[in-house]
């Protein structure tokens, strides 16, 4: 008999004992189950455990205080339900997923260094690879525990590969493994789509793209989402990078074709120049949003993706500063 989980006073899904977390099994049933990371760090998935038995998988996982711990609260996405059991939780619609998450088995088919800093692997799976521009997928891979959080480069393509642009962090485990830990031709489970933050096509605003650092790769693929179609809006694309052998996305931009490239406004910001020779801008990247737009602010469509105090900078210019409309905004969390 199928095991189900219960949504006190709504609807029930089906799990696979052993493979699902609660969040995954919810978002493959096509529900709204709140989320942000899915890796344990951002709390977005926390609900209530009314009745059954589950088992944790990160019990140390960020996103719980200890507060809310003490108080029973659990992450939907380090939770494997045990039996049939009813969890309590708000769904809502902004969370339906956009596209069907699903497991599949990829082998990493190439793997080269874009920045000293960061490395550019594909992943191919059978089948078509289906996502949307700025979206992320969960990777499984051989000697890392739990799973990792990263985000797709590229468009959807039907030769099923899926290209990430991961960040190798000093002491970081799953980034070094990645990045030079397993051989090309390894077997890595990817995990998703995953994320709300991508791209808009039904609207017409001028879009802004801002990447810090590994933020590159999603900022990539909204910029090639928006630039691939025939005739659409201009792509004003931040890149912030520490020192200019840290900067990629320009070269990935101008391989673009050049009916695409007319559209696109390319400035590239660094916030540790030492070069005599660089002459272009300085600073962190997001104090160059409002010198360099033509203003209001609010006109624009923005994504953005990278490191934390980036997010928060971009969110206060943003919300705070410039009363740009939430739903004008889009991110995920690098947590
Ligand atoms: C939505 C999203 C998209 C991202 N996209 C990118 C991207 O495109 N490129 C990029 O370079 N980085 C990206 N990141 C960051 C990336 O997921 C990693 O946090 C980063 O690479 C550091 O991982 P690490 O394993 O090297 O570091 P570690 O410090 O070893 O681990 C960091 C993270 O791994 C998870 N983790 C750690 N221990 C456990 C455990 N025991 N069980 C389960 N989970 C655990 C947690 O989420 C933790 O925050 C993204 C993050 C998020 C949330």
């Amino acid at each position: 008999m199928t095991q189900r989980i219960l949504i006190e006073g709504g609807d029930a899904f089906a799990f696979a004992a052993d493979e699902d977390t609660i969040l995954r099994a919810a978002l493959r049933a096509g529900l709204g189950f709140p989320h942000e990371c899915s890796v344990g760090g951002c709390g977005a998935c926390r609900f209530d455990l009314v009745e059954g038995e589950v088992e944790t998988l990160w019990e140390d996982a960020p996103g719980l205080s200890e507060r809310e711990r003490r108080r029973g609260k659990r992450l939907a996405c380090q939770t494997r339900a045990l039996g049939d059991c009813t969890v309590r939780v708000r769904l809502s619609e902004e969370y339906r997923p956009a596209v069907p998450t699903a497991r599949r088995k990829a082998v990493l088919t190439s793997r080269h260094w874009v920045t000293p800093e960061m490395a550019e692997l594909v992943l191919t799976t059978d089948g078509d690879a289906r996502f949307l521009p700025g979206q992320y997928a969960l990777l499984h891979a051989p000697g890392i525990i739990g799973a990792r959080a990263y985000s797709m480069s590229n468009l959807a393509n039907s030769e099923g590969d899926w290209r990430f642009i991961i960040r190798r962090v000093p002491g970081g485990q799953g980034s070094n493994i990645l990045t030079e830990g397993v051989a090309v031709g390894a077997e890595i489970m990817v995990d998703g789509p995953y994320g709300h933050a991508y791209l808009r096509e039904d609207v017409d605003r001028e879009i802004v793209c801002i990447a810090g650092g590994s933020g590159v790769g999603p900022m990539l693929s909204i910029a090639k989402g928006a630039l691939g179609q025939g005739s659409g809006p201009v792509v004003h694309f931040f890149e912030g990078a520490r020192t200019h052998p840290d900067l990629c996305g320009g070269k990935v931009l101008a391989s673009l074709i050049p009916q695409a490239t007319s559209r696109l406004r390319y400035t590239p910001v660094l916030s540790a120049a030492t070069h005599e020779f660089w002459s272009g801008a300085r600073g962190f990247v997001h104090e160059l949003i409002t010198p360099s737009l033509p203003l209001p602010l609010d006109r624009y469509e923005y994504y953005f993706a990278g490191p934390p105090p980036m997010i928060e900078a971009v969110q206060t210019l943003l919300a705070v500063q410039n009363q740009v409309p939430h739903s004008q905004v889009h991110f995920d969390r690098f947590v």
